[in-house]
């Protein structure tokens, strides 16, 4: 299997290079050159395996391997997993009989990011030390320097993906004090000599200007081996196909046991998921693609809104133009959430994780709507297409907007339905769901894509399941969990919500380098400290 880039069609890349590169050079996104479909007897050769053994079935279709063996693939997906602490890795629960709630929060961080990046993780290993044991003694060792930005959010998931990795060092940028007590507690508490957190006299804009400089220049880059780790990674893509054949069958074999078998026959599963940068809803495109039986994929959005308004006009623009800018006339009624608009027009919301302007993954789709799009006139070629989403993205870019064909629109509404969520229907779900029987805290992630789940089951018709994509623990966002709960009958934070692993968190051995003022210059000096750069042990021998 190859991959190319969804701006360019030409060059083909083997895994490594697209896992290793990231982004593309041409600023698009690597895709498979085809998508593999699921072999014939799937349905009842996998119905029993685990998540490891599934997840060696499926990265398989689309790693080559004489890239990656099964047995080192196998290897490599058993380590990532096991730091998961329930045997299912990724449990689904049962809510009532038409929705079930698929918990991605297993990993070491309790959030869904850990299912992609602890595997990224092993890859990143795996492929620097195949590399470097095929260098001579006397030349220099690869090594790769990670650096990223963090409100709170990915940075941990993106540490715990990476501490202690051979030939990695990880550099986090985080805004000093501006992010939640937990999420810096869960940061700056791992203390491997690989990991750096550094606290930032700043904000999060300050941060990621910092990082976006670092990549932009090319000496430093060239030196330190820059990596990211940033949702576009295709590896991160397709480890989260996994969780959507795993609850395919767990789904099953829980509904045998109340329906009969001509009754389970009848069964669809819609899925739900809480989609900011467009990743996790997308490896259940991929799911569907490559055969899953699944109705339409349920995109749920908070009040930074881009997708839903996408699948309502077909416009994806990054202001919304259709309503007057706020001051200009009287909000219409129910349009008011709270949400605070920040510069630049991203609102904060009580879902942060999900607080995007645009969408970078949906660039993915768009080849695909692009690419079927000119097949029914023509027999289209991966060039067109992605000559075409080149066209698309410009247009993003120079104008903020893009108007897609109303046949792409209409293949768009194929495979996705899109509910936008406010904050005030965040904390009423959250409330409901506590209430509800059985009582379930949900995050505030989780609380938007149930919320568009009840929303769009009104369209449903009676054998229609529902999945809904929990990724986050609720202890993780305390503050909207106790805002929605406050003065709830029984509701006690520390029993019902807080892991024991979060218990003395806060007053762990922590290690986190301050820097003082938000210059590029203080940043480049801590990575030129403290990045791992092999040398060779000694100058070249003369031939
Ligand atoms: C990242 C994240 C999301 C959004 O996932 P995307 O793949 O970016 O759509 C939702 N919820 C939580 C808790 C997250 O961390």
């Amino acid at each position: 299997m190859k991959y190319f880039s969804t701006r360019g069609g030409n060059e083909l890349l083997s895994f490594e290079e697209t896992v290793l590169t990231g982004l593309a050079p041409d600023g698009g996104l690597y895709i498979p050159e085809t998508i593999p479909q699921l072999p014939e007897n799937w349905q009842t050769e996998w119905a029993n395996h685990s998540f490891v053994e599934l997840s060696v079935e499926v990265l398989s279709l689309y790693i080559s391997r004489d890239e990656i063996s099964k047995a080192q693939l196998r290897a490599l997906v058993e380590k990532s997993y096991s730091t998961f602490r329930h045997p299912d890795v990724t449990p689904l629960r049962k809510l009532n009989n038409k929705v079930f709630v698929l918990e991605l929060f297993h990993g070491p961080t309790f959030a869904f990011k850990d299912v992609a990046l602890q595997l990224l993780g092993n890859l990143f290993e795996f492929f620097l030390t195949r590399r470097n044991a095929k260098k001579a003694a006397y030349e220099k060792q690869e090594s790769l320097t990670v650096v990223g930005a963090t409100s709170g959010d990915t940075g941990s998931a993106a540490i715990y993906g990476l501490r202690n990795k051979a030939d990695i060092s990880i550099f986090i940028l985080h805004p000093k004090g501006r992010v939640s007590p937990i999420q810096e507690a869960q940061m700056t508490t791992v203390t491997d000599s690989n990991v750096h957190n550094l606290a930032v006299k700043g904000t999060f804009d300050d941060c990621q200007d910092i990082v976006k400089a670092l990549f932009a220049d090319r000496e430093f880059n060239a030196t330190h081996h820059l990596g990211a780790i940033n949702s576009i990674n295709w590896a991160r893509i397709l480890a989260q196909t996994v969780y959507y054949f795993l609850s395919y069958f767990h789904l099953r074999r829980q509904l045998s046991s109340t329906l009969q078998p001509s009754e389970l026959a009848d069964v669809k599963i819609q899925y739900v998921v809480p989609t900011g940068n467009f990743g996790d809803i997308l490896a259940g495109y991929y799911a569907k693609r490559m055969g899953l039986p699944m109705g339409q994929l349920v995109v749920a959005t908070n009040s930074n809104d881009i997708l839903a308004r996408f699948w309502k006009s077909g416009a994806y623009e990054k202001v919304d133009s259709s309503t007057p800018p706020v001051g200009a006339s009287a909000p219409a009624a129910g349009s008011s959430d709270g949400a605070q608009t920040h510069i630049g027009g991203v609102k904060e919301t009580l879902s942060p994780a999900m607080d995007i302007l645009v969408s970078s993954n949906f660039e993915r789709l768009l080849w695909y709507l692009a690419f079927e799009g000119l097949e029914k006139s023509h027999s289209a070629t991966r060039r067109e297409a992605s000559k075409t989403v080149n066209t698309w993205m410009h247009s993003v870019k120079q104008d903020g907007r893009v108007q897609v064909p109303i046949k792409v629109l209409e293949l768009a509404r194929r495979d996705f339905v899109a509910e936008r969520t406010s904050d005030e229907q965040t904390l009423e779900t959250i409330r409901s769901y506590f209430l509800g029987d059985p009582s379930y805290v949900v995050d505030p992630h989780t609380a938007v894509g149930l919320h568009a789940a009840e929303v769009v089951a009104g369209q449903n018709d009676a054998s229609t399941v529902q999945v809904v994509l929990s990724t986050a623990h609720p202890a993780k966002f305390s503050e909207a969990v106790t805002r929605a709960l406050e003065g709830a009958a029984g509701f006690d934070f520390e029993k019902d919500v807080l892991p024991v692993e979060f218990r003395g968190l806060l007053e762990k051995e922590r290690r986190v380098i301050d820097v003082e003022a938000p210059k590029i210059e203080l940043v480049k000096k801590v990575i030129e400290q403290f990045a791992i750069n092999v040398e060779p042990p000694a100058a070249a021998p003369s031939v």
